[in-house]
């Protein structure tokens, strides 16, 4: 059986920039890890793609899913539900293969509480004039759903203390190279590399 893989999660306030982030790592085309797309009762944005971006679904089908036990995580989080399908990331982890997800904290903290040997990422904006110039540029939001946004960071932001690893997204190929340091070095963490060893040494 292969050794079952690493899950790394990427997380932190909205408007970080962790959709941006996500992408452009995985647009480096060195990734070596699966991105596991999440379920959401939210309606696409121009451009979004159902299957790529999201499963996007409706509020019946994803409280079916809460229901049956299928999903990994899930938070209420502006009126929508977003969530990480279970399924996916059992069947990828034990084909041996590393999962990423993107999520908001309170799904990543559920993740740290049900797979504590996760890596926890928490992308964090260099100031908070800075995500909310960044919340109304991307020009997607109301600005209500904008303030309530940011008053929503600031408590986030707080809960920095309960990740492994603090990313600064100053610039997002900086913040990308920083997360693939992280994973780097995760791999070779003594306890994700003892069991290879396990085998050759026996018991003992
Ligand atoms: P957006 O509507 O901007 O795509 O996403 C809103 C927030 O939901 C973002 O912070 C995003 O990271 C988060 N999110 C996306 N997918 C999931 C998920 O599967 N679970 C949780 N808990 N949050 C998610």
């Amino acid at each position: 059986m292969a050794k079952r893989g690493m899950l790394i999660v990427l997380s932190g306030p909205s408007g970080v920039g962790k959709g941006t982030v996500r992408k452009a790592l995985f647009e480096t085309g060195a990734t070596d890890f699966s991105y596991s797309i999440s379920m959401t009762t939210r309606k696409p944005r121009e451009g979004e793609v159902n299957g790529v971006d999201y499963y996007f679904v409706s509020k019946e089908e994803f409280e079916e899913n809460i229901r049956n036990g299928e999903m990994l995580e899930y938070a209420k989080y502006v009126d929508n539900y977003y969530g990480t399908p279970l399924k996916y990331v059992n069947e990828t982890l034990d084909e041996g293969k590393d999962v990423f997800l993107e999520i908001e904290v309170n799904g990543a903290m559920q993740v740290r509480a049900n797979c504590p040997d996760a890596v926890f990422v928490f992308l964090t904006p260099p100031d908070l004039m800075e995500l909310k110039h960044r919340l109304i540029g991307r020009g997607t939001d109301a600005m209500d759903v904008i303030n309530k946004r940011i008053k929503k960071a600031v408590g986030e932001i707080r809960m920095m203390r309960n990740y492994d690893y603090a990313v600064v997204n100053d610039e997002v190929n900086n913040a990308v190279d920083r997360i693939q340091m992280i994973i780097r070095s995760e791999r070779l963490r003594v306890t994700r590399v003892m069991p290879d060893y396990e085998q050759m040494i026996g018991d003992e």
